[in-house]
């Protein structure tokens, strides 16, 4: 796991992080995410030519139009999340490759292991995280 093979990047790859390990997961959720994309297209494809028009429900906003459009909303809220994931889970594999996985891209510090196990694809440390929420 120790690897000096080269000036550059060994500084920064910590020995406590398995980066095979790690991969395995991003892979594992990268199906996953991908999976559920798919899904979320396929049911659009299915749904928006049964239902009414989409301009009428965003003309007038009647009570019994207003479900729908909230379910729909939910929709595509749930899928830029999952573009949004898989962004980021490809980030993280291009991170094992380039040997700067698990390294916090705010302080430059170690991300704990219990920090990636738990989010695979994380680009911070839990402290920078708090900080950038708390602006
Ligand atoms: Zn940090």
């Amino acid at each position: 796991m120790l690897q000096v093979c080269g000036p550059e990047g060994a500084q920064r790859v910590s020995a406590a992080i398995d980066t095979d390990h790690f991969r395995g997961l991003l892979l594992d959720a990268r199906k996953r995410v991908v999976a559920a994309l798919q899904n979320l297209h396929d049911d659009h494809a299915g749904t928006l030519s049964d239902e009414a028009g989409e301009e009428t429900a965003y003309d007038n906003h009647l009570a019994d139009t207003a479900t729908e459009t909230y379910d729909r909303e939910l929709d595509y809220t749930l899928e830029e999340n999952s573009e949004h994931v898989l962004a980021d889970i490809d980030a993280a594999l291009k991170r094992i490759d380039d040997g700067t996985y698990g390294v916090c891209i705010n302080g430059g510090e170690q991300i704990p292991a219990e920090r990636l196990e738990a989010l695979p694809w994380a680009t911070l440390c839990i402290d920078c995280k708090r900080q950038r929420e708390r602006r």
